[in-house]
């Protein structure tokens, strides 16, 4: 996680302290509301999505699951989909053998 997330993430703790914990976000929300808190910039030309998609930090952990369009990778598509299995496998204590 570079300096600019984990600033926002600190922020957004600070913000909801002390305040009930609202309805649990999907995973995906979560991950999306992340990157866009990371790395958007109104004056930054193109969508926050565009921005993500854009994202030059492979050593972040959100890296290979940021949001991208189908369009413009779909090797990326196919990692990711890889990467959501071995996830939900994981999560199901389901063993992956190569
Ligand atoms: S993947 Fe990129 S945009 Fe998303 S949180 Fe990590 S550094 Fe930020």
């Amino acid at each position: 996680m570079n300096d600019k997330a984990r600033a926002a993430l600190a922020a957004y703790r600070e913000s909801t302290k002390g305040q009930p914990r609202p309805k649990r976000p999907s995973l995906k929300r979560a991950i999306w509301a992340m990157c866009k808190d990371c790395i958007f910039d109104p004056m930054g030309g193109g969508s926050w999505r565009q921005q993500v998609e854009r994202c030059t930090s492979p050593e972040c952990p959100l890296y290979e699951v940021r949001p991208r369009s189908a369009s413009t990778d779909t090797e990326k598509v196919t990692t990711r989909c890889d990467s959501a299995q071995e996830i939900s496998d994981s999560a199901h204590g389901i063993e992956v053998k190569p």
